[in-house]
């Protein structure tokens, strides 16, 4: 016997495959590789990674070693798909990586070193991409390590590279002067590998432009439902909702507090909703601004503090009750106006929801 609904995250898996093809007429020539990181950002890597390769995706980017092995795990044999891991050839991570055909992104001289002396070590060639911080000064080599690299006859003997990628610091709409500067330094350097397929734009990138794609784009939070500058975009389907059940409707009196600290005090008297969804289902307690769920067909206001388990909502004028679903962000509220309203971005929403809600998926990943 299944239990009744609680705090459900439902994922519409063609939804998904409609942001994949949307980006792929975007992206033109370059091959879509979707970044499916920190579990697809909270989604599912399993589902949406099946769903993808059933839509013609053949390489995809994690963050983590462990991701790397789980995705391997979740593609099978039957789905050989390049897995490239972010992190890259860290400490220990040589064995791994080659054991699980994994491709590391190498970030640095160190890391170089690292997979070559694997390697040899091997007695085999084993790929890698290469990863130029072209401005970000997060991961990478700098230019002029590159430089330098490819001066060395044996700097990097042994390993094959698929692609030498850097990434944009910025997520505008319009080409930033810092954009531009990125695009140069990529530029001077993969012209040292004119053999390797380049990788430069992420979601915002690859809505730049073919300067700021490559040959291979990188996106994620296109793909999962935000907008590829951070604002809702005509483009791309909504993929998650969040939604919870209410579990109570209750009368406040004029001068009454809602929630803890009575933070807040009723001016009027209100119906209340107490909805079953706190901030250990990731939804995010801190902000001071204004927040809102969809109910009954409009924004209606949170009131008070959010507490580990429920929010209070305003549901004066409408009929509410138990049981009628609350939705948090998805169709009816764009996860980037969800985002902004709770001081963040869509990245942190979706990529926050906690294990505790449940995972509902819609449409076939098969
Ligand atoms: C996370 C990440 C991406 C994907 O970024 P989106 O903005 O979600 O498209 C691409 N490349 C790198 C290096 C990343 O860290």
């Amino acid at each position: 016997m299944s239990l009744p609904a609680e705090a459900r995250y439902t994922i519409d898996l063609d939804a998904l495959a409609a942001n994949f093809s949307a980006v792929r007429r975007e992206a033109e020539a370059a091959e879509v590789a979707p970044v499916v990181k920190a579990d697809a950002y909270g989604l599912g890597l399993e589902p949406v990674v099946r769903r993808l390769w059933a839509e013609g995706a053949r390489r995809f980017f994690t963050a983590r070693l462990s991701e790397g092995v789980r995705l391997r795990g979740a593609l099978g044999t039957s789905r050989p798909a390049a897995i490239c891991v972010l992190d890259g050839c860290t400490d220990d991570a040589a064995p791994h990586l080659a054991a699980h055909d994994l491709t590391p992104v190498l970030n640095s001289l160190p890391q170089v070193r690292e997979w070559t002396a694997y390697a040899r070590t091997l007695g085999r060639t084993l790929s890698g991409v290469l990863h130029i911080d072209t401005g970000l000064n997060r991961l990478g080599l700098r230019p002029e390590e590159a430089r330098a690299l490819v001066q060395t006859s044996d700097g990097l003997h042994g390993v094959e590279l698929e692609l030498v990628m850097s990434h944009l610091a910025c997520a505008d709409p319009e080409v930033a002067p810092m954009d531009v500067a990125q695009a140069e330094r990529f530029e001077a350097v993969t012209a040292l590998f004119p053999q390797v397929r380049t990788s430069f734009g992420a979601s915002a990138g690859l809505f730049l432009g073919e300067r700021f794609r490559g040959q291979v784009v990188r996106p994620g939070i296109v793909l999962y439902g935000g907008g590829p500058f951070q604002t809702p975009d005509p483009r791309i389907r909504p993929v998650a909702t969040l939604d919870a059940p209410i579990l109570q409707v209750r009368s406040v009196a004029p001068g009454e507090s809602v929630g803890y600290g009575a933070a807040y005090r009723a001016e009027r008297a209100l119906r209340v909703a107490v909805v079953g969804l706190g901030y250990a289902d990731g939804v995010l307690r801190a902000s001071e601004r204004p927040r809102y769920g969809w109910f009954a067909g409009a924004k209606r206001a949170f009131l008070g503090r959010i507490s580990m388990d429920l929010i209070a909502l305003d549901v004066t004028g409408c009929e509410a009750w138990p049981g009628a679903r609350v939705e948090l962000f998805g169709p009816n509220v764009p996860v980037d106006e969800a985002a902004a309203d709770a001081g963040t971005i869509a990245f942190e929403l979706l990529s926050n929801v906690s294990s505790r809600v449940q995972r509902v998926y819609l449409g076939s990943d098969l």
